[in-house]
């Protein structure tokens, strides 16, 4: 079943989903090479539990982290270890802050250093897809408007490959609810939308192809290519017009900006397309 929340439930959800971008904004601030993506879940753990919450991954389904921190190939649901960040990786940083009763899940990924343009390109383009597929999670449309708003425009700019084992999904007093939210699909299609649908809304772009396995750790999952992969995500309210993101980006770019001496900036590169 899809819950509707009540407005008071859904400023107890934002709470929790500004928690995650002020977490990943902590996580923003240390990024260089040479760090290990063990200690930026640990400091990560620190921060939500500082902060009075429950990191909403750590034992979800047996996953040991508070972080799913992704490395250049793997898509979603890497562990976080003691690999050491490089000059040109990009990292996907998955998080969820559970407080009050719901959960906020979002998530960043972060170049480090001089990472190539076609991957600054895939970055920049898999978060406007994020805007876009937002801008469709309004009272009355279907889930397939915002699937199809996201593929479209991946492919209106380079045969990116579209991920379709994993999906965005509802978010509330679970981690991941009803409805799924496919990155993928037409317009018209699926669940319709109702103001006060929580959802977390989140493309999965792969440079190459579309196709991933699983590790045998049985979560890392990686593109078959070995090409790189990027991931944003915002915990989203279904408006009358639109949808709104409860989760921020606003104070992660912030810190990704004062970091810029030590991380390429995608932000300066030219319009690729116009979105309209
Ligand atoms: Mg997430
Ligand atoms: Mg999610």
């Amino acid at each position: 079943m899809i819950h509707i929340r009540s407005k008071d439930e859904i400023e107890v959800m934002r709470k929790s989903a500004l928690m995650v971008s002020a977490t990943l904004t902590e996580v923003a601030k240390v990024l260089r090479p040479g760090i290990t993506t063990i200690s930026l879940d640990k400091l990560a753990e620190t921060f939500i539990r500082d902060n009075g919450g429950i990191p909403s991954f750590k034992g979800y389904g047996g996953f040991p982290a508070s972080l799913c921190i992704s490395v250049n190939n793997v898509v979603v649901h890497g562990i976080p270890s003691t690999y050491e960040l490089k000059d040109g990786d990009i990292i996907s940083v998955d998080c969820g802050f559970y407080k009050n009763g719901f959960h906020g899940d979002s998530a960043y990924t972060f170049a480090i250093g001089n990472v190539k343009p076609e991957i600054l390109q895939l970055l920049k383009v898999t978060k406007e897809c994020l805007f876009l597929g937002i801008e469709q999670a309004k009272d009355n449309n279907r889930i397939g408007d915002i699937s199809f708003a996201i593929e479209n425009y991946t492919s209106r700019i380079h045969p990116y490959g579209v991920v379709r084992e994993l999906v965005g999904h509802g978010v509330g007093r679970q981690l991941h609810e009803d409805p799924q939210v496919p990155n993928y699909g037409k317009r018209g299609d699926g669940k319709r939308l109702r103001e006060g649908m929580i959802l977390a809304i989140e493309p999965m772009i792969n440079l190459g192809k579309k196709d991933v396995y699983t590790l045998n750790d049985g979560w890392t999952v990686v593109t078959k290519d070995g090409l790189a992969s990027a991931h944003f995500e915002h915990t989203t309210a279904v408006g009358r017009n639109g949808g709104e993101p409860l989760s921020s980006f606003v104070p992660i770019e912030a810190a990704e900006k004062l970091n810029s001496e030590l991380n390429s900036s995608y932000y300066d590169l030219p319009v690729l397309s116009s979105v309209h």
